[in-house]
C-alpha cells in the first residue's frame, strides 16, 4: 500500500477544515482499488473505489471534495452560508430563494416530519441553540428556562411550516429555524452516490462518520459492516450491505452537553423539548440515504414503544434499535441479516 498524494485545503477563518489523501492499494496496471480520505463538516468521511482507472480516481477526489466543502459552508445553519441566509431572512418574515438541492432536503424533512407524527422535525434549529448542541456554542451552565422551551414548542416550528412559492421559503412562524443534522448524512450520501456514478464507478462504499452505502460489491463479494456496542464501542454483530444500500446509525453517544454533571444528548424530542434519553442508538438499512438518515432519528425519538408503527410508518424493512435499558428491538429482516458476534 502506498500514499500517492495528499490535498488539504484550509479556509481562512472558517472553523472546518476540509483534508483528503489518497490511497492506492491493490495495484494493477490499469484498474486498481482505491481509498480517499477526507474530513469535512466535523466528520471523516472514507470513500473506497473498487477497480478503478487513475483519470475516475482523480475526479471523483475533485469532485467529492468540491461537494464536501460546499455542504460544509451552506447547509449549515449556524455559519454565514445558505442555509443560515435562509433561516435568517424567514426570522425577519422575509421570502427567500432556495437553491434546488436544498429546497428538495427541506421538502422531504417536512415530509419526515408528518411521516414520523413529528418525532423527526428539521425545524427545530432555536432549541438546539437553547440546549447548547450546535457546536460552536459556549458549553451552558445552566438547563434552559423551562419557559423558553415552552415558548418555542407552542409556536409549533418545523419545516412543514414553511410554504413555498416554487423555490421561494417563507414562514408564519417566529420559530422555525431550519437545522438539517438529521438529514444531511443520508443527502451527502445521496450526493456522493450520483458524483461515483456519472463518473461511471460502479462499486465503492462511501463512509460518511460510520453511516455509509455500498455500490455494487467489495471484489465479487457483498460489503459487510460492524455493529458496535453502544456502551463500550466493542463490535457485537456484523451485516452484509447489498449494492444500493445504506446503513445509517443514529446514537445519543455521539454529540451531548454537561449541565450540572449530567449528558444531555444532541437528538431532541419535538414533543418535550428535551434531549432523548429513553434510545441509545438505532440502525436502519435502507435504498433511500435520505429516509434512512430520517428515519434513525425519529426511531430514537420514537423509541421501543413506537418502534413497529414508525419503522412501517416510513416503510422501513431493516431496523434495530437499542433502548437505554439494552433491550434490543429488531424488525424480522434485521433479526435474518445480522450475525451477531458471540
Ligand atoms: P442524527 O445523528 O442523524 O440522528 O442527527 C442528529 C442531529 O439532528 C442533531 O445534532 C440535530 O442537529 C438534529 N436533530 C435533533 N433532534 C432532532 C429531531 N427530533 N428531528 C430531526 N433532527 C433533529
Ligand atoms: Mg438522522
Amino acid at each position: 500500500m502506498s500514499r500517492v498524494s495528499g490535498v488539504q485545503v484550509r479556509k481562512r477563518g472558517m472553523r472546518w477544515v476540509l483534508a483528503a489523501a489518497l490511497t492506492l492499494y491493490g495495484c494493477g496496471p490499469q484498474q486498481q482499488d482505491q481509498r480517499l480520505d477526507f474530513y469535512a463538516f466535523g466528520t471523516e468521511i472514507s470513500v473506497t473505489l473498487y477497480s478503478v482507472t487513475a483519470k475516475q480516481t482523480l475526479l471523483a477526489t475533485e469532485q467529492l471534495q468540491s461537494h464536501y466543502a460546499d455542504v460544509g459552508h451552506n447547509w449549515y445553519p449556524w455559519r454565514r452560508g445558505e442555509l443560515h441566509a435562509i433561516n435568517t431572512a424567514m426570522r425577519s418574515g422575509s421570502r427567500v430563494d432556495v437553491s434546488p438541492r436544498l429546497a428538495d432536503i427541506i421538502r422531504r424533512a417536512a415530509e419526515f416530519e408528518l411521516i414520523s407524527g413529528g418525532r423527526f422535525n428539521a425545524g427545530l434549529g432555536r432549541l438546539t441553540e437553547l440546549w447548547g448542541l450546535h457546536e460552536i456554542s459556549a458549553t451552558p451552565s445552566a438547563l434552559p428556562d423551562n419557559a423558553d422551551i415552552a415558548a418555542i414548542l407552542a409556536d409549533r416550528p418545523g419545516a412543514v411550516r414553511i410554504d413555498w412559492d416554487q423555490n421561494r421559503a417563507g414562514t408564519r412562524s417566529d420559530f422555525v429555524m431550519l437545522d438539517l443534522g438529521g438529514i444531511a448524512k443520508g443527502a451527502i450520501l445521496e450526493d456522493s452516490v450520483t458524483i461515483l456514478r456519472e463518473l461511471g464507478i460502479t462499486d465503492a462504499i462511501i463512509n460518511i462518520g460510520g453511516d455509509l452505502t455500498v455500490l455494487g460489491n467489495v471484489r465479487g463479494r457483498p460489503a459487510r459492516i460492524g455493529i458496535r456496542s453502544p456502551s463500550n464501542r466493542s463490535p457485537i454483530a456484523s451485516l452484509s450491505i447489498d449494492d444500493g444500500e445504506t446503513v445509517v446509525t443514529s446514537g445519543i453517544y455521539e454529540r451531548f452537553v454537561e449541565i450540572d454533571g449530567r449528558r444531555y444528548a444532541h437528538i431532541l424530542n419535538p414533543a418535550t423539548g428535551y434531549p432523548v434519553d429513553h434510545s441509545v442508538s438505532a440502525t436502519i438499512v435502507h435504498v433511500d440515504p435520505v429516509l434512512a438518515d430520517a428515519a434513525a432519528t425519529a426511531l430514537i425519538v420514537g423509541g421501543a414503544d413506537e418502534f413497529d408503527a414508525l419503522t412501517q410508518a416510513f416503510g422501513i424493512d431493516v431496523a434495530l434499535l437499542i433502548d437505554s435499558s439494552g433491550d434490543v428491538r429488531l424488525t424480522q429482516s434485521m433479526r435474518e441479516r445480522l450475525h451477531w458476534i458471540e
